[in-house]
């Protein structure tokens, strides 16, 4: 069994460091991926640094994987080597659930394994994720990359880019709905460059004035600085639809008020502490829907990256190199990044052994 380069953290206080991993050889429905490029999501410094709970260390992150296959199993049919795919934020289902048959196995009944931090059923013990030289996936988790489209831009698709497509394709956005993106980080800069492809009015709702003029030219049509009092109220019931990307709790029912009669709060940050009680008043009084919702699944996923290639929607990045994550988490939780961080994974794979 291979022993390969990896990153990850021992604990929840340790910063992230080099560690090495096993990875399975490559079965008979297997595709190994040789990882380019990884995303940093902010679930990931979520997960390293033991904010949710439940972590199982050592923790390698990364679920934002693009590289090349440099190997398949024998009976793999839908992809060759020398081909551009991407991994995203899981690699297994049950398949048999009616999530699962349904091409829904983001909600697998028994639970999808994640692609770090999940039960690995080939090698016992958990997943390791995309910090690290190479991957070895079943074919059925596996995206197709476009050669239209850039990489290391790509990477952030195969989270940040789906967890905001499938919601806003299931609530209906499109034209003639104006839709709020609260959060202008790695999902919500996503969220309004594929908001504004599917042809809905977009508007940017976030807590920094400085980003005002980038939200525009991602292309939201309008900004609203929503720690603006008077601005919210002026704003009440405008809303068919709001994508909220916040990873922190923050009183949600503020925000609902924006909604118009039998509007939708969609829920995706995962805060590590609970949100306030829900103003249930407000949401029998006009029909609203507080909602959650969780990546995407594979066809979906697939589908979401070939309207990102057909509509050229890529992600802005900064790249960084393996050695600078920690640096990179800290940036992220001071809210100081535009708009997702990407590791250059040729930084791991250069170090003298
Ligand atoms: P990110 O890049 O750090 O962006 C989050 C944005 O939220 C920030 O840029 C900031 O935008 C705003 N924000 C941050 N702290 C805030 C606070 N205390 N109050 C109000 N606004 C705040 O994070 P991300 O990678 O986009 O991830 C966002 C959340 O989604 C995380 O909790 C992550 O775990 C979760 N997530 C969920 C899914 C899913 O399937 N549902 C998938 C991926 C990630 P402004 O400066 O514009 O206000
Ligand atoms: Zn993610």
């Amino acid at each position: 069994m291979p022993q390969i380069r990896a990153y990850g953290s021992m604990s929840g206080t340790s910063p992230l460091a080099q560690l090495t991993i096993p990875r399975r050889d490559v079965g008979p429905t297997d595709v190994k991926i040789d990882i380019l490029f990884c995303g940093v999501c902010h679930s990931d410094l979520h997960t390293a640094r033991g904010e949710w709970g439940g972590v199982q260390f050592p923790a390698v992150p990364g679920h934002e994987i693009v590289g090349k296959v440099v190997a398949v199993g024998a009976e793999v049919t839908k992809f060759a080597v020398g081909q551009n795919v991407g991994v995203g934020c899981m690699v297994d289902s049950c398949r048999e659930c009616e999530s699962c048959k349904s091409g829904r196995e983001q909600y697998c009944y028994e639970g999808n394994i994640g692609t770090y931090n999940g039960k690995d059923h080939h090698l016992g013990g958990h997943t390791f994720g995309g910090y690290a030289t190479d991957i070895v996936v079943d074919q059925d988790f596996v995206l197709s990359i476009a050669d239209s489209l850039p990489l290391d831009a790509a990477a952030p698709l195969l989270c940040a880019g789906i967890t905001l497509y499938s919601p806003l394709r299931h609530w209906g956005a499109g034209p003639g709905k104006k839709v709020g993106i609260v959060g202008l980080g790695g999902l919500g800069h996503m969220g309004v460059k594929i908001a504004r492809a599917m042809g809905a009015h977009v508007v940017m709702l976030t807590t920094s004035p400085s980003k005002a003029k980038d939200a525009e030219k991602l292309g939201a049509h309008e900004v609203l600085i929503w720690s603006d009092e008077a601005a919210m109220r002026a704003a009440s019931k405008t809303f068919d639809l709001l994508m909220n990307t916040v990873p922190q709790s923050h009183d949600i029912n503020a925000l609902t008020r924006l909604l118009k009669v039998d509007g939708a709060h969609v829920l995706l940050g995962v805060p590590p502490t609970p949100y306030p009680p829900l103003d249930v008043g407000r949401m029998i009084g006009n029909r609203l829907t507080v909602a959650a919702s969780t990546i995407g699944g594979i066809a979906e996923t697939q589908e979401m990256l070939d309207f990102c290639a057909q509509h050229g929607i890529v992600s802005d990045i900064e790249m960084i190199a393996m050695q600078d994550i920690n640096e990179a988490y800290d940036r992220m939780s001071r809210n100081d990044v535009k708009y997702r961080f990407v590791i250059d994974m040729a930084s791991l794979k250069n170090v003298a052994a």
